[in-house]
């Protein structure tokens, strides 16, 4: 009845654990592994990265287009503020506008068109290219007409502009090369603007190239390519009519490489006409939110095993702290009957002896003997249940002593001798002969012996038989207890061991027991730096083989030799 009802509450403890497990571990890291898994996925279909990099991009990108027209109004400023006045003659102007052009170098023509008409001036040293000769030819007669016939609502249109001022793109050639120059057109602040006075300055189409450009996509990207995971930008510049398969680049930071942009911005101020890209180093923004999706796939993959791998451990561990606890439990109840019969037998004896009753001799003799086997069995009981609460609480020593093994095995087994032929076992004891000194517990030796020897007489039923035997093979001395008796099924061979562990055989239920026999005799033989090992057959019968070093910290005998 008790038994059932403990079955139940075990099962029923078992349950609801598993519900805890379920509901409040199992479930959230299923539904964690679950929502990570598919928000990747939705991050891998809907190119959420991709398209994050390419805003940055187009941020980035425009940051530079704003930085570069800043600085080119700021330059052509700079340069207006030095122009001459419209009102000074014709060799005053040009004097003043060749004095600018030494001054600037980055320029490389200024002009000034007013009611007496256009002064035109090149970078004198540059004027032996024939290329920029025939431009200044060009250019002077273009802007001479023009403003000859628009100056005047020219001037009107660039004084409505925010700097009263417009860049005008134009392709230019320059030794074997194609250019890009931009030529600012304004109006002078000091003059009135109904006189249809226009100023301009032409940016020399190699320093934009060569230092201007660079240095803005430079700067970029250095400023860039901290935040963006390792991987290094580049950048460009290119005209941009060519279509996006043939873009030819004008300017190009470190590292361009070939290839077209990833992102691209048409300048739509200053430098019209050309367009800025921008892409990574040697990789796409594809080919990256691929890396980075898989990546993170592999982790949450390994996180999730890593879940599954703990979930696992923590109901292996619970699992196994619930059968302690149930075996504990058993063992309070097995101690305590082991306990009462001895004492139940003492006092019945001692009681029947009390009265005088008995008359004989001989009955007399055996019901003092009995007395005496019981508090022996007592005695060995209590004794294991103190070395093994010394052994829980780290408190058990050892006294390690130089001892003739052979006669403390043969002493020992002497004084069960007469139980065990009571019994009806036959005894074989093979002590061999030649076995020299080691240094041993001699009490735990003993009491490992005796735990041996009473479980090879409790665990034996048809088959009553009793093999100790000691002998020395490989430097190591071995103590062999055997019987013919139940035997033990291989699953449980490597847990009898175990504190508390006792098999479900029904013999075993049976018989009295602790289940702190072996796990005392493993602790004991440990301790010597030694080693127990079970062989055994169900039905056939187990064979113990306990090893203890010759050589090391137990023996003295090498150290002597
Ligand atoms: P106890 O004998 O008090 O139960 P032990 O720790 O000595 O505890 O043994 C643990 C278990 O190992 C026993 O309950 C029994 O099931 C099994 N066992 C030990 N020795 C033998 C043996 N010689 N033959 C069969 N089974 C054994």
């Amino acid at each position: 009845m008790n038994l059932k009802k403990s079955k139940f509450l075990g099962g029923f403890n078992r349950f609801r654990l598993m519900l805890t497990l379920g509901l409040a571990v199992l479930l959230p890291a299923a539904a964690l592994i679950y929502v990570n898994f598919s928000q990747l996925h939705a991050i891998e279909r809907d190119k959420v990265l991709e398209a994050a990099i390419h805003r940055d991009f187009q941020q980035t990108l425009a940051i530079t287009e704003k930085k570069i027209n800043k600085k080119a109004y700021t330059m052509a400023e700079e340069v207006r503020d030095t122009f001459p006045s419209p009102d000074a003659d014709e060799k005053e102007k040009e004097k003043k506008l060749d004095a600018i052009l030494a001054q600037n170098p980055w320029l490389s023509h200024v002009f000034l068109f007013d009611e007496q008409g256009l002064v035109f001036r090149s970078q004198p040293q540059q004027m032996n290219d024939k290329d920029v000769r025939e431009e200044h030819e060009r250019w002077a007669e273009m802007y001479g007409g023009w403003f000859g016939m628009e100056g005047k609502s020219y001037a009107e249109e660039l004084h409505n502009k925010p700097r009263s001022m417009i860049f005008y793109p134009a392709k230019t050639k320059r030794g074997s090369s194609d250019g890009w120059t931009a030529t600012a057109h304004f109006t002078l602040p000091q003059v009135s603007n109904d006189r249809g006075v226009v100023g301009g300055a032409t940016f020399d189409p190699c320093f934009l190239k060569q230092t201007f450009f660079p240095g803005f996509l430079d700067e970029m990207v250095k400023q860039n390519s901290n935040d963006s995971g390792g991987n290094q930008l580049a950048m460009m510049i290119y005209p941009a009519d060519a279509e996006m398969g043939k873009v030819k680049p004008l300017v190009t930071t470190a590292g361009w490489g070939e290839g077209k942009p990833e992102v691209m911005r048409k300048f739509d101020d200053g430098f019209r006409g050309l367009a800025l890209g921008i892409k990574y180093q040697g990789t796409s923004v594809a080919e990256l939110g691929r890396t980075w999706v898989h990546r993170s796939f592999l982790i949450l993959g390994i996180l999730s095993l890593m879940i599954i791998g703990g979930l696992v451990l923590t109901k292996h561990i619970v699992s196994k702290e619930m059968g302690l606890a149930r075996l504990k439990s058993d063992f309070v109840s097995n101690v305590s009957h082991e306990l009462r019969t001895p004492l139940a037998l003492i006092r019945l004896y001692a009681e029947t002896l009390e009265l005088g009753r008995i008359s004989t001799r001989e009955k007399k003799q055996q019901y003092y003997r009995i007395i005496r086997k019981e508090s022996e069995r007592l005695t060995a009981l209590i004794n294991n249940i103190l070395d093994f609460s010394r052994i829980e609480a780290g408190r058990k020593e050892y006294e390690f002593r130089e001892t003739n093994i052979a006669e403390l095995v043969h002493n020992t087994l002497d004084s069960y001798r007469y139980q065990i032929e009571q019994q009806g076992f036959a005894f074989e004891e093979n002590i061999a002969s030649d076995l020299p000194p080691v240094r041993v517990d001699r009490e735990a030796i003993a009491r490992a012996l005796v735990n041996l020897v009473n479980n090879a007489l409790k665990y034996s039923t048809d088959e009553k038989f009793l093999g100790v035997k000691l002998y020395r093979e490989n430097g190591v001395l071995k103590l062999e207890v055997a019987d013919r008796g139940i035997g033990i099924a291989r699953r449980d061979q490597s847990k009898i061991f175990e504190k508390f562990y006792r098999t479900g055989d029904p013999l075993v239920h049976n018989t009295k027991g602790s289940g702190l026999g072996l796990s005392l005799v493993r602790h004991i033989t440990q301790a010597h730096g030694g080693e127990i090992v079970v062989e055994s057959t169900p039905g056939k019968g187990s064979k113990f083989i306990l090893s203890l070093p010759l050589k090391g910290a137990g023996s003295v005998l090498e150290a002597r030799a």
